[in-house]
């Protein structure tokens, strides 16, 4: 078994694809019978180790579709292992949509919210925000409903497949809506002066900076009533020729050659100011083929400014050099007491390097300078932190922990990656 990305490689004993909860509750009950560990797949998007195991595999992929629609309360019911690609286009036939969403739709609704992935946006919250419901089998083989009224709630809003699996979620929507989407290149310096205006005055604003050549890309998107707009021949272009199939072939030039200057001046110059218009869920995602590592970090909004300019002063000083940009993306604080954005307007720092390239010396300094600003990774983007950092970044850490010695006290969903993240 393969992550998306390819840095997690493992063989599970035994792979399940169960289609009902009824099947959930039998692999539940037998693993704990046999002692053995579970872990769940939703679309294997995370880098972290959260779905390794040599023992059982389950599958999700059998669990998708929508299960209830409730138009007056603007809600959708449906099972977790559904993809988010196919929930966008569920929704859209009964005029609703997510308030926010990242920038792919392969992920599955349980494994998105269950980690914590987000967009950008002032006024947006991470995509779990978005649970007013879940049906989670836990880790004793019981069946639990879990809504706004549970004491359970905003734990197992975002629980990285730690309580138990969920089988089905229901999303609180909102209705259907346009997006405008701009993108354009400017210096570096021009982005980071009129970040706060354009946060203050944009629905979605995100920022891809390009260290070698000291560049953004930025992008910004709002609601819009205009016609959508159809994709020309340019925009088709654009997307599957340098976004990705010229995007890999540079990368891996740079890579093998080390000229990351000329080929960075190169990449820059096939980026053109662009504009479409599009329904939401169709204008958020995009295509993501060239593969690359990832790590994301979570910090206070109002660090943003410090953390970054020290960023960029370690990258210069340490020489680090990769054609993939650091993505800078702003989300409103929550509740849920896993989620980076807890109690805290945030600012998300996420830094990419070229599959073949060595990522650890650059993610590794990178990650000194968010952790020592109060910096919480996300659950599924790699980090080095355990239980101990937890404890000091999370206010409501030891009380999910409670939780989950409740959910799961033979510990069926604990591999070794989570038992670094709750020490036992
Ligand atoms: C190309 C790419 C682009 C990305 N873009 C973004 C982005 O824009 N914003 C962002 O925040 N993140 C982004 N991510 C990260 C991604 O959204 C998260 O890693 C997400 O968890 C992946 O969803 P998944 O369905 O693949 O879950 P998996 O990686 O399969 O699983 C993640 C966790 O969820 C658990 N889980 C899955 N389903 C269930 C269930 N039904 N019940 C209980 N637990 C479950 C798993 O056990 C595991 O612990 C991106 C990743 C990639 C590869």
């Amino acid at each position: 078994m393969r992550n998306w990305a390819g840095n997690l490689n493992f063989t599970p004993s035994i792979v399940f694809n169960p289609k009902t909860k009824e099947e959930l509750k039998k692999i539940i009950k037998s693993a704990i019978e046999e002692k053995k560990v579970i872990r769940t797949r939703g679309s294997g998007h995370s880098w972290t180790g959260l779905i390794e195991t040599n023992q059982i595999f389950l599958h999700l992929d059998d669990m998708q579709g929508v299960i209830e629609v409730n138009s007056k309360e603007q809600t959708i019911k449906a099972m977790a292992g559904t993809k988010l690609s196919l929930f966008g286009d569920e929704s859209f036939k009964h005029n609703l949509s997510l308030p926010n969403q990242g920038d792919i739709n392969k992920q599955s609704l349980g494994g998105a919210t269950s980690t914590g992935t987000h967009g950008t946006g002032l006024r947006l919250q991470s995509m779990a925000n978005q649970i007013s419901a879940l049906t989670m089998i836990n880790g004793k083989g019981e069946e639990i409903f879990i809504d706004q009224t549970s004491p359970y709630f905003e734990a197992a809003r975002l629980s990285i497949g730690s309580l138990g699996i969920i089988s089905d979620i229901t999303m609180k929507l909102v209705p259907s809506y346009k997006l405008k989407v701009n993108t354009f290149t400017e210096n570096i310096d021009e982005a980071v002066k009129k970040c706060e205006e354009r946060l203050h005055r944009n629905r979605h604003l995100e920022m891809f900076y390009f260290p070698v050549g000291d560049w953004s890309l930025t992008k910004i998107m709002n609601e819009t009533n205009e016609e959508v707009s159809t994709k020309n021949l340019f925009h088709q272009f654009n997307e599957v020729f340098v976004e990705n199939w010229l995007y890999r072939q540079l990368n891996k030039i740079a890579s093998s050659t080390g000229k990351y200057k000329l080929i960075d001046k190169v990449m820059q110059s096939f980026v053109s100011p662009e504009e479409k218009i599009d329904w939401s869920h169709r204008a958020y995602p995009t295509e993501r083929d060239v593969k690359f590592m990832e790590m994301e970090y979570n910090l206070p909004i109002d660090k943003f400014h410090s953390v970054f300019s020290e960023m960029r002063q370690a990258i210069k000083k340490n020489n680090f050099q990769t054609l993939l940009p650091i993505e800078i993306r702003f989300v409103k604080k929550d509740s849920i007491w896993l989620s980076p954005s807890f109690e805290r307007d945030s600012v998300y720092f996420a830094i990419h390097t070229y599959i073949t390239e060595d990522y650890r010396p650059y993610f590794d300094c990178i990650e000194e300078i968010l952790k020592k600003n109060q910096g919480r990774p996300h659950w599924g983007k790699w980090h080095t932190l355990k239980k101990n950092d937890f404890l000091k970044v999370y206010p409501k850490f030891e009380d999910f922990m409670k939780i989950r010695n409740e959910f799961d006290p033979n510990g069926i969903f604990l591999n070794n990656h989570l038992k670094e993240i709750f020490g036992v």
